[in-house]
């Protein structure tokens, strides 16, 4: 499966280069998993910013949100209806914040496309 999702990779995102998070999805580090399926995974972030800190993110390797195509939408919408189901599993009733990071400017870290869900504490606007 890990191969044939690099070959679709490769040819849709042009070779993105391997990430920390493609041995999450193959299991040869360790994560905190709460949640998968066939397209994507849930678990929990290893720095977290708030009480519930976890991360959405495709099996595929996209490397960035601007660099996912337009027949991406079914995929993009099922990792935030996972998100918000994963959310309600971890009882963030009160609300919680989505963001996703793209880029220098976006701050973003590691490029595979992953969407932050933050919660268990009051959120600040702007973001910073
Ligand atoms: P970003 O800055 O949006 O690219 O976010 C990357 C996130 O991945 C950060 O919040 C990191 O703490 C988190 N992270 C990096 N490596 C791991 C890992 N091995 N397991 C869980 N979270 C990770």
């Amino acid at each position: 499966l890990g191969v044939r999702l690099a070959e679709e990779a490769s040819k849709k995102y042009g070779s993105p280069a391997p990430t920390i998070f493609s041995k999450v999805i193959d299991k040869s580090i360790p994560a905190d998993i709460i949640y998968e399926d066939e397209k994507c995974l849930a678990f929990r972030d290893i720095s977290p910013q708030a009480p519930v800190h976890f991360l959405v993110i495709p099996r595929i390797p996209i490397p960035r949100i601007s660099e996912a195509k337009d027949d991406d939408a079914e995929l993009l919408g099922h990792l935030l209806v996972v998100a918000k189901n994963v959310a309600k599993q971890e009882s963030l009733t009160e609300g919680y914040r989505v963001v996703i990071n793209d880029g220098k400017h976006g701050a973003q870290s590691v490029y595979h496309l992953h969407i932050h869900v933050l919660g268990g504490r009051q959120m600040k606007w702007p973001p910073g």
